[in-house]
């Protein structure tokens, strides 16, 4: 499971490149890594969140314990998966594959707490087959009916992802994060009683290079990650991996000793010790327990209210 490798923090000019110099332009909301640690008296009460994954496991894997964090903060959530997972895990045949991943997916989104979940069954490694536009108004409708405040998904400017699914994926998400709250964007919706309503939180997640501006600390809900992760039996982390692994060791008359003496816990262990031993990394290196990492893109200050709070004067 190589995961990330990430550029942390603002690049500076001609840092990468060397002469002749290239510039990042900057964004005063974002100019440097902020620690996102554990907030009291639920801040985003009245707020909603969409995980967005095109298989089952991306979001426990990436951002499972910051959406549990947020949802013990307030948020109210809902999950969509974009496409059917049919190309991956146990079953006798494709459709036994499907139903197998449908029925692990339901239990993920139940373990992060999210309340909903709308699949919408694209084919799994066929998303450059997929209309964009079909799939980015699906998300629109969905954004505006659920009232979506903040996205998790893929980086659609992540770098090295070879999965089409991944990156079609984030890349409808994004267009459709501000499209939602456009007036004149698909106006049968407002026929239908729905009103413009534009996501303003974006938490991306990523497998290879990205930049990152946040590190969220997750080391209080580390366990239910663990948990989450442990739901995605039909094409892993979670099934036997801990337990074969024991098994085999055995065999070779060697013990792990985190793997414990039996298969759940075997099972468990593996995917804290070994699935998620980049948020133990990560944490190490920020001096918490367990982190992920995410390039969050938040709401801008408005620098013309900025402007007139500083020049206006009396008539
Ligand atoms: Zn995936």
């Amino acid at each position: 499971m190589n995961r990330r490798n990430f550029l942390e923090g603002t690049i500076t000019s001609g840092m990468l490149l060397g002469t002749p110099q290239t510039q990042m332009r900057e964004n005063p909301a974002q100019p440097e890594i902020v620690i996102e640690s554990d907030q009291p008296n639920q801040p985003h009460k009245g707020r909603v969140l969409a995980a967005i994954q095109p298989h089952c496991d991306d979001l426990p894997l990436f951002a499972g314990g910051t959406i549990i964090k947020l949802i013990k903060e307030g948020y109210t959530g809902i999950m969509i998966r974009t496409s059917n997972d049919e190309m991956a895990g146990r079953g006798a045949t494709v459709g036994e594959v499907v139903l197998n991943n449908e029925k692990d997916n339901f239990e993920v989104a139940r373990r992060l707490g999210l309340s909903r979940t709308f699949d919408l069954h694209y084919r799994n490694h066929e998303f450059d087959a997929v209309a964009a536009a079909e799939l980015r108004h699906r998300l629109i409708f969905i954004f505006r009916l659920m009232k979506v405040d903040t996205v998790f998904c893929y980086d659609p400017w992540g770098h090295y992802e070879e999965n089409p699914d991944h990156y079609v994926t984030a890349r409808c998400v994004e267009a459709a994060c501000w499209m939602a709250g456009g007036q004149w964007d698909l106006p049968e919706h407002f026929a239908a009683g729905l009103t413009p309503h534009a996501v303003s939180e974006k938490y991306y997640f990523a497998r290879g290079p990205q930049l990152v501006n946040r590190i969220v600390d997750i080391s209080s809900v580390i366990d239910q990650k663990v948990e989450a992760n442990l739901a995605n039996v039909t094409q892993g982390p979670a099934g036997e991996n801990g337990a074969a692994l024991r098994r085999r060791l055995a065999e070779q008359k060697l013990r792990l000793p985190i793997l414990g003496n039996d298969d759940a816990t075997a099972n468990r262990q593996y995917i804290r010790h070994i699935v998620l031993h980049e948020d133990a990394e990560l944490g190490r290196r920020h001096g918490v327990e367990y982190a992920e990492p995410f390039h969050y893109i938040g709401p801008k200050p408005s620098m013309l209210d900025e402007y007139v709070r500083k020049n206006a004067v009396p008539l």
